[in-house]
């Protein structure tokens, strides 16, 4: 079975000037339903690596695979559905909806799902009940509490099932009790099958983590042996 990802030579190049090479020659596979922690410090490169796994962004040189299938040759609008139906975002703000419920922020994430309404609804409920959001199913964003919200944020970024879920910083915005909480929830994702990449740089979000790659100067260390690479 293929990897969930696969990067080969990965280069990111901003052009300038003076250009900036945020992504030097990064090799990564991540295998299906592991749990990656990437660390690295400001400006080493975590937000650029973020933005190419999530097809937010293209690199300048390398080869990137998603479930087995080269992404680098899709056009944008193949992109943007891989996008929506194979990757999970979960950002340090949230990003939700503000006018919405925490239900119709989950339901925005089933665009490319053609289930009739009841059935997508069903399974919403279902997702925002595994984060604990079941008796908050109509709140807005504004009566939520921050852990309430990242958690809704978790159930829109992983009702499609999700190839990876992506999260940059996810407890960058909570205390530290709320985000234990909030990686409580990551690591019950994670113990039922999903992939799960978290970029962080705290210590402790790395430490719920099955495997931790560290970023520096557009380099990634990797100190776990290749298999079948
Ligand atoms: P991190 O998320 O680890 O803090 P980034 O991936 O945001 O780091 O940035 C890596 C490097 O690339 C930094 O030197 C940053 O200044 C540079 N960079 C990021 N985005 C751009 C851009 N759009 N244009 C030029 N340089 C950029
Ligand atoms: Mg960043």
């Amino acid at each position: 079975m293929s990897a969930a990802i696969a990067l080969r030579g990965i280069a990111r190049v901003f052009p300038g000037p003076p250009p900036v090479e945020a992504l030097r020659g990064v090799d990564l596979t991540v295998p299906r339903g592991e749990y990656l922690a990437v660390m690295g410090p400001s400006g080493a490169g975590k937000s650029t690596l973020m933005n190419v796994l999530g097809l937010l962004d293209r690199p300048t040189t390398g080869v990137y695979e998603l479930d087995g299938v080269d992404v680098a040759a899709l056009g944008e609008a193949e992109r943007s559905a891989v996008r929506g139906r194979r990757i999970g975002f979960v950002f340090q703000h949230f990003h939700l909806l503000p006018h919405r419920s925490a239900l119709e922020n989950v339901m925005v994430a089933q665009l490319y799902n053609r289930s009739p309404r009841g059935e997508r609804a069903g399974r919403c409920r279902r997702v925002l009940e595994l984060v604990g959001l079941g008796h908050r199913l109509h709140a807005l964003p504004a009566t939520l509490s921050g852990g309430e919200r990242q958690r809704a944020a978790i159930a829109r970024a992983i009702v499609n099932e999700p190839s990876i879920l992506l999260c940059d910083e996810p407890t960058g915005n909570l205390d530290s009790d709320t985000a234990k909480a909030v990686l409580g929830v990551l690591e019950e994702i994670h113990a039922a099958g999903q992939t799960v990449v978290v970029i962080t740089h705290d210590p402790e979000v790395a430490a719920g983590a099955g495997r931790t790659v560290v970023i520096r100067d557009g380099l990634l260390y990797d100190d776990t042996p290749a298999e079948g690479t």
